[in-house]
């Protein structure tokens, strides 16, 4: 099962008390940007099998949204963080670089 720390209360949830809120550090595209892009932001998505960046929600416990950084393929969680940042801090990157030494941000 997955489990994840809210960085926000500090609770270890399993995915039963969580939502999910899909892939994290989306560029958004909106009024002005061209109909690929837009099309890009709304639909298309990598679905990535290894590290990836979500976004989840303590629905069962605070409330509040944050990011995790997991592998889609063994489950591992690297690390969770507040959602008002705009990349992933150093501390989960260096955690993946770890554990994965080829993995890199793209
Ligand atoms: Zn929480």
């Amino acid at each position: 099962m997955l489990t994840f720390r809210c960085p926000c209360c500090g609770i270890d949830a399993c995915e039963t008390e969580l939502a999910p809120g899909g892939e994290a550090h989306l560029k958004r595209f909106g009024p002005g940007s061209s109909d690929d892009e837009f099309e890009g932001y709304l639909f298309l998505r990598p679905n990535v099998r290894g590290v990836h960046f979500e976004r989840w929600r303590h629905a069962m416990g605070c409330g509040k949204w944050f990011l995790a950084a997991r592998c889609t393929a063994t489950l591992e969680v690297f690390g969770t963080y507040p959602a008002q940042v705009s990349a992933p801090p150093p501390d989960i990157l260096a955690a993946i670089r770890a554990k994965r030494p080829d993995w890199s941000l793209t």
